[in-house]
C-alpha cells in the first residue's frame, strides 16, 4: 500500500498480480502447445536488441507492463521446442516442467545445504540415477548446470584421489599429470584439464577408427609412451556419445585398460548414457556401471528444461573430501536447520544453487523411465530412417554410420567437390535456419564439412525428416544458393 511506512517489494494489488500472473502462465502454455507450428529459429528482432540496451532503470514499471515484455519474449529462443530443431545437442524440453519451475521459483531454495526439502530431493534424483547406471550405494552425485561442470567435478576428484589429497591445498607441486580420451570427445574434457591447472594438452587425444570410436591400441601405445617420459598417468575418459557422431566407445575394454594400469575411469555420457533407458542398447552402456565417475545431462536426452546435468562418483568418500570445507559459520548440526548433513557444497564448488532437483524429479516421476526411453528410442529409429533414405538417393552421400540418434551426410547433387562443396553445405545449413524451416548444424568430419542431424527431440515425426531432406535438395539445386557459396 502507497501509505506502507515499510512496503518491500511484495505486490500491492495481490488479485491484479494474481490476474497478470494467469495470464502470463496462459501466454506460456499457448508457446508449448504450439510448439510445432511456425518458425524453427526466429533471430531476435532488432527493436528487441534496443529494448535490452537501455540504461540503468533508477524507477521501475507496472507489473502488467513487465508482464507484457516478459511475454513478448516467448517466441525467441534458440527454436529448440520446435520438432525440426536438429542442432547440436539440445532437449526440446517439456510444458510439465514449467509446473516443478514455479514451484521451485515460489519455495527459492538454496539447495547448497541446511536441513530442507530441496536436499531430500536432491538425493532422491541421485539416488534414481545411481539405480539407473549401476552405480553402488556408496555412491555420491551431484546435480549441476551440465556436463561441462560436472566434468570439471570428476576430474578434480580424480585428481585429488592420485595426489592423495595433497593438491588440495599444495596444488600440484611437481606432479606431471596425463590423461587419455579420443580424438572425437567433448571440448569440455581438456577444458576442465585447463581449469584443473593440469593443461589442455595433458589430457592425450586418442586417434578414433572408422566408427570414430577410440582406437584402444593406440591408447595402450600412449600410456606406455607417458610412463616411459616419466610422467603420470592418472584417468580414462570414455564417451558414450560422442557429441559429432553419436559414437560410443568401447567401454568394457577401457574398464579393463583403467583397472590394468591403475587409472581412474571417467565416463562422458552427456546425452548417450540416457541409452541405458533403451532395453535394444543397454548393453552398449553396461560398463558405465565399472565407472569410477560419470557426468550428463538431464536437459538434452531427458528434455528437462534447461540447464541441469549431473555428476555422479562411485566412491563418495573421495568425492566428499576433494570438496568438503565447512567453517564456522557452516558448521554441522545434529538438529535445527543446519543438520541435515552431508550438505551438496561438500560435493562441489557452488554453496548457493537453486532447486533444479525439482525439475529433474518431476520429469521421472512424471513420465517414467518407459516413457522417457520410448521417445529416446524413437529418436535412435529417426536417425536410422534419415540415413536410409539419405543412402538411398544420389543427390546425398551419408558421411559417418549411424551409431545412435545423430545421422551426418551432405548435399553432393552439384557438380562441385572440395572447398567449394563444403561452401555449399555450409550455405545450405544457414539457409536452412535463416528461413526457419529447420535447424541443423554442421561439423567436420574426414577434413570435409557434413550436415549434422542430431535427435535429442521429442516432438520430431518422420515427416519433419522428410520435409528436411526436401529443402536441403532444393536449396542445393537453387542458383541463389550456390551463387552465395561460391563467394563465400
Ligand atoms: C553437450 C555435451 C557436453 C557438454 O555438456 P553441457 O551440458 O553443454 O555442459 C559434453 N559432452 C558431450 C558428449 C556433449 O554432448
Amino acid at each position: 500500500m502507497a501509505d506502507d511506512p515499510e512496503p518491500g517489494l511484495d505486490p500491492h494489488d495481490w488479485p491484479a498480480f494474481r490476474e497478470t500472473a494467469h495470464a502470463l502462465l496462459d501466454a506460456a502454455m499457448d508457446k508449448m502447445q504450439t510448439a510445432r507450428e511456425g518458425r524453427v529459429w526466429t533471430p531476435f528482432p532488432s527493436e528487441m536488441k534496443l529494448a535490452f540496451d537501455q540504461p540503468l532503470p533508477e524507477t521501475g514499471q507496472d507489473e502488467a507492463v513487465l508482464a507484457a515484455q516478459l511475454a513478448e519474449l516467448l517466441p525467441y529462443g534458440a527454436g529448440n521446442t520446435h520438432p525440426r530443431f536438429f542442432g547440436w545437442v539440445h532437449g526440446s524440453g517439456t510444458p510439465q516442467n514449467l509446473l516443478a519451475e514455479i514451484t521451485a521459483s515460489a519455495i527459492n531454495a538454496n539447495a547448497g545445504g541446511r536441513d530442507h526439502g530441496a536436499v531430500y530431493i536432491e538425493r532422491q534424483v541421485v539416488r534414481w540415477c545411481r539405480e539407473l547406471f549401476g552405480f553402488p550405494e556408496g555412491a555420491s552425485g551431484l546435480i549441476v548446470s551440465g556436463t561441462s561442470l560436472a566434468t570439471v567435478i570428476a576430474l578434480k576428484v580424480a585428481r585429488d584421489v592420485r595426489l592423495e589429497f595433497s593438491s588440495r591445498k599444495d596444488g600440484l607441486a611437481n606432479a606431471r599429470l596425463t590423461g587419455y580420451a579420443s580424438a572425437e570427445a567433448h571440448a569440455c574434457n581438456p577444458r576442465a584439464f585447463d581449469i584443473l591447472g593440469l593443461g589442455s594438452d595433458a589430457l592425450r587425444k586418442i586417434p578414433v577408427n572408422d566408427r570414430f570410436e577410440m582406437d584402444t591400441a593406440a591408447l595402450r601405445a600412449a600410456i606406455v609412451a607417458d610412463r616411459a617420459a616419466g610422467l603420470q598417468p592418472f584417468v580414462l575418459i570414455g564417451t558414450a556419445g560422442t557429441v559429432n557422431t553419436g559414437a560410443t566407445d568401447p567401454l568394457a575394454e577401457l574398464a579393463d585398460i583403467a583397472s590394468a594400469e591403475s587409472l581412474w575411469f571417467h565416463v562422458d555420457g552427456a546425452f548417450g548414457a540416457l541409452g541405458s533407458l533403451v532395453p535394444e542398447i543397454a548393453s552398449r552402456f553396461a560398463s558405465i556401471a565399472r565407472a569410477d565417475s560419470l557426468a550428463f545431462d538431464f536437459h538434452k536426452w531427458l528434455h528437462v528444461n534447461y540447464d541441469a546435468g549431473c555428476v555422479l562418483v562411485r566412491d563418495e568418500a573421495h568425492h566428499r573430501h576433494a570438496f568438503t570445507d565447512r567453517p564456522d559459520y557452516l558448521k554441522a548440526a545434529t538438529r535445527g536447520l543446519a543438520a541435515g548433513n552431508p550438505w551438496p557444497v561438500e560435493y562441489g564448488p557452488e554453496l548457493s544453487r537453486g532447486l533444479r532437483a525439482l525439475k529433474v524429479w518431476s520429469q521421472i516421476a512424471g513420465f517414467g523411465t518407459q516413457r522417457l526411453g520410448a521417445a529416446i528410442a524413437r529418436n535412435c529409429s529417426q536417425a536410422t530412417y534419415l540415413a536410409e533414405k539419405v543412402a538411398a538417393d544420389t543427390r546425398f552421400e551419408l558421411m559417418a554410420p549411424v551409431a545412435l540418434n545423430i545421422c551426418c551426410f551432405r548435399y553432393a547433387g552439384a557438380e562441385i567437390s572440395g572447398a567449394a562443396l563444403d561452401a555449399l553445405n555450409e550455405e545450405i545449413v544457414i539457409r536452412l535456419q535463416e528461413l526457419g524451416i529447420a535447424a541443423p548444424s554442421t561439423t567436420r568430419l574426414n577434413g570435409v564439412t557434413v550436415i549434422r542431424v542430431n535427435l535429442t527431440n521429442h516432438r520430431t515425426r518422420s515427416a519433419d525428416l522428410d520435409l528436411l531432406l526436401a529443402e536441403i535438395a532444393a536449396l542445393g539445386e537453387n542458383t541463389e544458393t550456390r551463387r552465395a557459396a561460391a563467394l563465400a
